[in-house]
């Protein structure tokens, strides 16, 4: 039996970040960088124009005021995605759209309400600085930045600067391919009748959702009968992903067969019951160098094992820095007193803002009830050693649905 700090540990060390991959820039938001990137370019790639106008040469508008205005003749008019045929010569303008390049010989843009065009004439009523409203070419990156580091989460703006720099495959680690497993005689599939003795799996479907959320792939097995040549038959063909998770049958009943086919196959076991509540049960191997998590089948177990373990080292084989969920300091809103002691509670409490955030069970707290879990923002995380809590006293919880709106 071991705590949850060194299960979580045991957990850690054995899972490493996959090979980097380039994947598709479509399929990369969410990843992380397993490359520096430098810029192969500049951005913008040539001096344009920040604002629709005129392009003019400064010099030739020095003098220009609404009352006298400056009259140039208009040679071209440049829109986005064209280039000029020609100088701006003394006494000559360019109609101008924003993002169009800058023609030779112009060194500004007034902009179109300092202006009034009159057959083929432009009249400035405001003189421009030179520089004003252009946009020069490698304002945002220049050609051998490093613009973006090994290890930065692609998300919108990194998708952004890859796609102006035209890197369409991008070197990442790969979302790590997650089998779900599930055994239970008991178990029938969503829209499945109910026969007498039966239940609805639920954890093929809750694992699904946080395994989707973490932004790794699940590949959900056919749900096992408690029978140990099945179980083996799923774990071998389990074995082409790269972590496999299964639910159910670890508990001490005399049909859990799951780690004696685990020990069959030659897995490893880590450890096998932690001192904690919900998920006790839990056990954890590495099989062929994979990991393989044994989560308890009580569906609020299922869900806490999966935050608690197997999203940290999902996150750790998917590169990322930061693997847990903030841990923020709260009070409790009401007391708390411990049923099992000497194990860590998590706790699934509602958060309240008020003079400080105050923490309060979200509702009964047993292995097997979904309507608590549902309710909770966070898990509070009441250590071994504490057997109760006082209202107004501080525990740590993990947020794990953090309102938007809070
Ligand atoms: P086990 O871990 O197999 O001993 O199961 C513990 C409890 O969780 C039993 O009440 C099972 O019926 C239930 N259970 C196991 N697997 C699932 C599942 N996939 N969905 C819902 N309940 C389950
Ligand atoms: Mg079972």
């Amino acid at each position: 039996m071991v705590s949850y700090e060194e299960a979580l540990k045991i957990v850690l060390e054995n899972c490493r970040p996959l090979a980097p991959k380039k994947i598709e820039l479509e399929d990369a938001f969410g990843l992380v960088l397993a490359e520096d990137i430098y810029s192969p370019e500049n951005i913008p790639p040539f001096d344009n124009s920040a604002m629709d106008g005129y392009a003019v040469r400064a010099e030739d508008v020095l003098e220009a005021t609404e009352e006298r205005p400056v009259s140039l003749e208009i040679i071209q008019d440049l829109k986005a995605g064209t280039f000029a045929k020609t100088l701006v010569e003394r006494g000559k303008a360019m109609r101008i759209m924003t993002g169009a390049p800058i023609p030779p010989g112009a060194d500004a843009v007034v902009r179109k309400e300092f202006t009034i065009q009159k057959e083929g004439l432009v009249s400035i009523l405001k003189p421009v600085k030179r520089g004003t409203d252009i946009r020069p070419a490698g304002e945002d990156i220049r050609v051998g930045d490093l613009v973006l580091k090994k290890g930065t989460i692609v998300e919108e703006g990194e998708i952004g600067i890859l796609a102006a720099l035209g890197i369409d495959r991008v070197p990442v680690y790969p979302p790590p391919r997650v089998a779900i497993i599930t055994t239970g005689d008991e178990l029938v599939g969503v829209s499945e009748k109910l026969v007498p003795g039966k239940i609805r799996d639920t954890n093929t479907y809750t694992l699904l959702a946080q395994v989707r959320k973490v932004g790794a792939r699940a590949i959900i097995f056919p749900r096992i009968p408690d029978k140990k040549e099945s179980i083996i038959k799923v774990l071998e063909e389990a074995l082409q992903c790269d972590v496999l998770i299964t639910t159910g049958g670890v508990s001490m009943g005399e049909y859990d067969y799951v780690k004696e086919s685990l020990e069959d196959l030659g897995a490893r076991l880590h450890f096998w019951k932690v001192k904690q509540r919900p998920g006790h049960p839990m056990a954890f191997w590495t099989l062929k160098g994979k990991p393989v998590f044994g989560i308890p089948g009580n569906p609020a177990a299922s869900i806490i094992c999966f935050e608690e373990y197997v999203r940290p080292a999902l996150r750790k084989m998917m590169g990322y820095r930061f693997l847990f969920r903030p841990l923020v300091k709260v009070l409790m809103g009401e007391d708390y007193a411990k049923e099992s002691k000497g194990r860590l509670q998590f706790l699934r409490v509602k958060l309240e803002r008020k003079d400080h955030i105050y923490a309060y069970l979200a509702g009964a707290q047993g292995s097997a009830i979904l309507t608590s879990m549902a309710a909770a923002d966070a898990l509070a995380l009441v250590p071994e050693e504490v057997n109760s809590l006082k209202k107004g006293e501080e525990v740590l919880v993990h947020l794990i649905h953090f309102p938007e709106d809070h």
